[in-house]
């Protein structure tokens, strides 16, 4: 299984540093690799000091879609590549609803991701609206994703994300078995209020691991056993 912990715009440097130093200790050598830490840009430099030599995986939380240019604020992924990160989130549901990324911008990121030898992990899911319509919101979200190769791809209901609710197991099926038909390429993870206490009731066939939130912020409740 893989482990995504989503930071958001959490963490203060110190505290960040000890998850990180405690996360090394307390992971045996051989689960490294199934761990990935989104960390905010401003901490792409502790992530490289941190995790360089290590088998840890790390990544940003969003990219521009152009590695250089007049774009002031954005963040370069030619030089996310280079620091050392190997994974960046996209179309993450506070992206789409708070800073109006279209489904363009989505895909745009994630050619360039990929050209960059990074793997976008692109987040999809329904709001509590859609729900009725939710392969149809799963399908229209995973256009054009088809040739894009490495992907990861959440599961994240929107009405999961930071609510405390979780869909059912037969919910999660059929929302991994619409991502799997459209995107057969990609590594299917859940996510939305995924902690110790629930993910066992989350597991499922065809899913490879979890996109997790709040439940990141601290290693106890980030490492789910
Ligand atoms: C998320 O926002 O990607 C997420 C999964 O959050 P939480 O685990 O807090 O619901």
């Amino acid at each position: 299984m893989i482990y995504v912990g989503n930071w958001k715009m959490n963490q203060s440097f110190e505290g960040a540093q000890k998850f990180l130093q405690s996360l090394k200790k307390r992971v045996s050598e051989e689960k490294q690799k199934s761990y990935i830490i989104l960390s905010p840009a401003v901490l792409f430099g502790l992530m490289k000091d941190e995790f360089s030599g290590t088998n840890f995986n790390w990544g940003g939380q969003n990219c521009f879609y152009k590695n250089e240019g007049p774009y002031t604020g954005e963040n370069s992924p030619q030089l996310m590549y280079e620091m050392g990160a190997r994974y960046v989130l996209v179309g993450h549901s506070e992206r789409r609803l708070l800073f109006g990324e279209t489904h363009e911008m989505i895909l745009e990121k994630a050619h360039i991701i990929v050209q960059n030898k990074m793997t976008p992990i692109l987040c999809v899911g329904e709001s509590l609206e859609q729900r009725s319509q939710f392969q149809n919101v799963l399908k229209s979200q995973l256009t054009g994703f088809s040739n894009i190769s490495p992907l990861m791809v959440a599961y994240e209901p929107v009405w999961a994300i930071g609510s405390g609710k979780i869909p059912n197991n037969l919910q999660i099926q059929s929302a991994l078995s619409v991502i799997k038909e459209a995107v057969p390429q990609s590594t299917v993870l859940y996510g939305g209020s995924v902690n110790s206490q629930v993910f066992r009731t989350l597991l499922c066939k065809e899913l490879e691991g979890f996109l997790i939130g709040k439940a990141s912020l601290n290693v106890d409740s980030f490492i789910l056993e």
